[in-house]
């Protein structure tokens, strides 16, 4: 196998390219012999609206891979600020972490829907954990103590990453649990099937109205 798993590091040029879209153009590298660009409050247009509190007006939340292309904004509706919470990672994998943030977006976030969305072409099925682990311990000399999380089959790991949240002590709402596939060359989503969600389902209806299920959220 090809050895995709890039160790290459952000480039000036990257961070050319950063500044160059936020509208401030600097020099690099820096002159302030500091190692970085200075601090300046970039150029980004006007402000977004402010939304109008923490809680998410759908009470949707997320779990995503960090891939560029899978616009959960777009794929779901027109999605803006304070619209969901979105918690991404390589893969959009179920975590301990994943299961933190959830925790507290149904509580401080008074979410009660969870949308797993993973996507072909995804940079997790191309190597293995054992493979991952091996590089950055040659790489490093210390293996790490955490797993990658890799995957073969898409569906599959939809499967499982909903299983594993509706069945976390954690979690209050997992009754609206749904898995989806997004492909990123058509821009087509997909229910995965064998959940017992598919199709329209009830559980969208009760989520716009989670906000009124606390008064307080601790
Ligand atoms: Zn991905």
């Amino acid at each position: 196998m090809d050895d995709p798993v890039d160790s290459g590091k952000p480039s000036a040029s990257a961070a050319e390219r950063w500044w160059s879209k936020v509208g401030k153009v600097i020099t690099w590298p820096p002159s302030d012999g500091l190692g970085a660009p200075a601090l300046q409050t970039p150029a980004v247009g006007p402000a977004a609206p402010a939304a109008p509190s923490m809680v998410p007006t759908t009470g949707w939340a997320f779990v995503t891979c960090m891939d560029t292309r899978v616009d959960v904004a777009r794929l779901f509706g027109d999605l803006g600020p304070g619209d969901a919470h979105v918690i991404r990672n390589a893969g959009g994998i179920v975590t301990d972490d994943t299961i933190r943030s959830l925790a507290i977006s149904q509580r401080a976030g008074r979410t009660d829907a969870v949308f797993v969305v993973h996507h072909t072409d995804c940079a997790m099925t191309t190597f293995t954990d054992v493979e991952l682990a091996d590089r950055l311990e040659r790489e490093s000399g210390v293996r790490p103590t955490w797993v990658a999380g890799t995957f073969s089959n898409t569906e599959d790991d939809v499967r499982r990453s909903v299983e594993k949240l509706r069945a976390s002590p954690f979690l209050p709402h997992v009754e609206s649990v749904r898995g989806f596939v997004c492909d990123v060359h058509t821009g087509v989503l997909r229910e995965v099937e064998g959940l017992g969600t598919e199709g329209p389902s009830a559980s969208f209806a009760g989520a716009a109205t989670g906000q009124a299920m606390w008064g307080g959220w601790w």
